[in-house]
């Protein structure tokens, strides 16, 4: 049988792509530079949330999971095993050519700057859409302030806005002003449920916002025992 050689490299080789050799063809594809060599990430000094571009997390490794993963659809990479180690991301990116498979080593650099996301903006600058006016005995008081507290941080998970920008003494209970009214009115519905509260909802129009009227409702819970 007559031997074949790879005309660029001049290795002994069998099999042919496009009349190259596996390594030398090969080498012609790379999924490098199709990853950042530096990811650039904020982060927010008051909820502690981490940003790339749009999309934020809890933690830096959520967010390195969901950025692969999208770089891995959007390029066409069959996988990326990785590594955070100190400020480095160290990966092994496996490319699948025809039916060859190729392999390469990259490491990135994680850049975190420090900034105040929108919602913590929001918040310190006193944001809400809802007043919730607790109304209730001295001796209950401090119980479902705490209740409101640990039921917006729930809530907080899946709406951004579900903060306590300011609560306010009263004569016979508390007002907590609350950045979601989605969230404050869900805490009414809880609250009715726990103590049986009365709930009485008003909403005032404070103003307008691109061309559309902006309400802020009051939810006055009412606790008898
Ligand atoms: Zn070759
Ligand atoms: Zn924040």
């Amino acid at each position: 049988m007559r031997k074949k050689f790879c005309p660029k490299c001049g290795k002994e080789t069998e099999k042919f792509y496009e009349n190259l050799c596996k390594d030398c063809f090969l080498e012609k594809f790379s999924s490098l530079e199709k990853i950042p060599k530096n990811f650039l990430f904020k982060k927010c000094k008051f909820c502690g949330k981490i940003f790339y571009k749009k999309v934020g997390k809890e933690s830096l490794e959520s967010l390195v999971e969901t950025i692969l993963s999208k770089i891995l659809e959007k390029e066409k990479i069959d996988s990326i095993n990785y590594r955070i180690f100190n400020d480095k991301l160290k990966m092994e990116v496996e490319t699948k050519i025809e039916d060859l498979k190729k392999v390469e080593e990259l490491t990135s650099n994680l850049i975190i700057k420090q900034f105040v996301c929108n919602v913590c903006n929001l918040k310190e600058k006193g944001y809400y859409q809802a007043i919730i006016q607790l109304r209730c005995k001295n001796e209950i008081l401090q119980k479902i302030e705490e209740d409101i507290k640990k039921e917006v941080e729930t809530l907080n998970k899946f709406d951004a806005l579900a903060f306590i920008s300011k609560i306010e003494k009263e004569k016979n209970g508390l007002n907590f002003y609350i950045g979601s009214k989605k969230s404050a009115m869900e805490i009414g519905k809880i609250l009715k449920r726990k103590y049986k509260a009365e709930l009485k909802i008003s909403r005032r129009l404070v103003g307008f916002e691109k061309g559309k009227r902006v309400y802020r409702d009051t939810i006055l819970i009412k606790i008898s025992d």
